[in-house]
């Protein structure tokens, strides 16, 4: 039995829930407030939970406190978009709203989403509003909730791709929170009266102990890197049709620096469910976590503690609790790669496909490369959908025939690159957004990526390993944005232009890597990378990946738990 000094603390966040009155605070007054560029700082945690974020320009920082004026606030906002799917109009929307309100960049993101960045104070509720005029919307793309949901990228692919999206967006519908802040707030909608009344019926007033994160993979692709969520599902198909999921829990990317009770961790397959079921058992799942969730402290309170805290049995034995649900044996099924396939592709019913490689998922115009003003031409005349992965790139799906050609004409014009073109260790990277604007950014990530790249691709052309698939991450933090543990070279930012540099991670999601050297410099790492690629080179077995190579020969342990990654 507990006394109450037993009973630890809730975080200072649980408390800033309780007593926002469903998400609201004061986050009307702290728009409208002229004195500062920011929000006041309980205000900064509840936006969240309407798909916005407080930033800064960390760029400006010191020029800012020199002519003694506070930071250069802005905000993130990001899109909420189950399975990554856009119309060309919504293409053109979040294009212009960008160019309108942002810093004329579009973030596409890990989780198959649009991110803004740089977007001013004054100019946030308009920016929302557009976004849900395009019919878009931002709720619960961050904060304590069910975010978006993710599943393999193309729905025109094949019958059991759009029946997996359908899924995804369903669970994200039954997840959706109920409150009725997010109208009030941004779109004028009108006041529940006695606002206290209002109910959560699945949250509650404190919503989850912190963020939770679905994703649906289709085998032998993990192009959403199922393993890495809190939740995840694996379609399985019998004679061609799908007929339920393996379910998945406990994955997850963030560990924090020093702390060895912190680490990433992939997920357990923990069972089979008929496809009918999908929608129940997530809410099962969210349940259990709400209820058995850390809530004292953030730093241990995702799911993947949760299960390693109480247990597989226990966990069992509350989702049939909760919602009399038993989980069959895990089904047979076998992931490939985590990435994506460039280019053309050619569906049943005759459509083409195209899918366009977007280096750290920036549309950006630079540097003679336009690929942001290519997909607005290309938007201006597609008159299928367009489609956001898991890896930060974009496909152009349901091109008909005819239309073929005038894309491909477009692409050339823009100088969009042909992914052909260039190293499988560069198609197969990820970055995140990290500085200017992520206030948590230790290093560089997306901005110096590339350039990291362009000099580990000379190590590769050395040894002729160009075109043998490698993956490479690079985040700002170990808050894992980028999912940099499960990459077979993953850089994680620890100071400006130092980062540790972790090894052996599986190639299609399955293992987690391990560090293999800390606080590392750009010269540093190749300097490390050099040899080691070498000897790849020289004594892989056919078709061996890096990561397993890495381990076969003893340079590092493998890390078979999140529990290991330390050891
Ligand atoms: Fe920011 Fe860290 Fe996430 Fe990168 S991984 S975007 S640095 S929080």
């Amino acid at each position: 039995m507990h006394n109450e000094q037993d009973i630890p603390a809730p975080s200072p966040i649980e408390i800033i829930k309780d007593k926002s009155n469903y998400l609201r605070g004061t986050i009307k007054e702290s728009l409208i407030d002229p004195l500062t560029g920011g929000m006041q700082p309980d205000d900064q945690v509840l936006i969240k939970f309407h798909g916005t974020y407080q930033q800064q320009d960390r760029d400006l920082d010191e020029e800012r406190k020199r002519q003694k004026l506070e930071p250069l606030y802005s905000f993130l906002i990001r899109v909420r978009i189950p399975g990554g799917i856009a119309t060309p109009e919504q293409w053109l929307s979040m294009d212009s709203l960008s160019d309108q309100y942002g810093d004329k960049t579009l973030k596409l993101t890990t989780r198959q989403t649009f991110q803004f960045h740089g977007v001013l104070k004054r100019n946030l509720k308009k920016t929302m509003q557009e976004i849900n005029k395009s019919l878009f919307d931002t709720i619960a793309a961050c904060g304590d909730v069910n975010r978006n949901v993710m599943c393999s990228a193309n729905p025109f692919e094949s019958p059991v791709h759009a029946g997996v999206a359908e899924d995804a967006k369903r669970i994200s519908a039954h997840l959706l929170p109920r409150s009725n802040a997010y109208h009030e707030i941004w779109l004028d909608g009108k006041l529940i009266e006695g606002g206290e009344k209002e109910e959560e019926p699945l949250y509650g007033k404190l919503y989850l102990p912190r963020k939770f994160k679905i994703a649906i993979a289709i085998p032998p692709r993990n192009d959403t890197d199922v393993l890495s969520n809190d939740l995840g599902f694996i379609a399985i198909v019998e004679n061609g049709k799908l007929t339920g999921y393996n379910v998945t829990v406990g994955g997850g990317m963030a560990y924090t620096f020093g702390n060895t009770d912190t680490y990433p961790r992939v997920a357990d397959v923990v069972g089979y469910v008929p496809k009918e079921q999908i929608a129940e058992v997530a809410e099962a799942i969210l349940i259990f976590q709400r209820d058995h969730g850390n809530r004292s402290d953030r730093k241990n309170a995702r799911l993947k503690y949760t299960v390693d805290r109480v247990g597989l049995d226990f966990f069992r034995s509350e989702i049939k609790r909760i919602k009399g649900i038993d989980l069959a044996p895990t089904k047979e099924y076998e992931f490939e790669t985590m990435g994506d396939r460039y280019g053309w592709i050619k569906s049943a019913d005759g459509m083409w496909h195209y899918t366009i490689f977007i280096e750290g998922g920036k549309l950006i115009n630079r540097n003679g490369y336009l690929a942001k003003t290519a997909l607005r031409e290309i938007a201006l005349i597609h008159q299928g959908k367009f489609i956001l992965t898991g890896n930060q790139n974009v496909v152009i799906a349901q091109v008909s025939e005819g239309q073929k050609p005038l894309i491909e004409k477009i692409l050339k014009k823009f100088n969009v690159i042909n992914a052909s073109g260039i190293s499988l260790l560069r198609q197969n990277s990820i970055a995140c957004a990290a500085l200017p604007y992520c206030g948590l950014a230790f290093a560089e990530a997306e901005r110096y990526l590339p350039t990291l790249i362009d000099k580990i691709d000379k190590i590769l052309e050395a040894n002729d390993l160009l075109q043998v698939p490698i993956s490479i991450r690079m985040t700002g933090c170990p808050n894992g944005c980028g999912r940099p543990f499960l990459a077979e070279i993953g850089l994680v930012g620890r100071a400006p232009g130092l980062y540790n540099l972790y090894l052996g991670a599986g190639f299609a999601g399955e293992r987690l890597n391990k560090l293999y050297k800390e606080m590392v410099n750009e010269q540093q790492i190749i300097d490390i990378l050099s040899p080691i690629l070498q000897h790849f080179a020289q004594s892989r077995t056919k078709d061996e990946h890096f990561g397993d190579f890495v381990i076969r020969k003893g340079y590092l342990k493998a890390t078979t738990a999140g529990k290991n990654f330390h050891d």
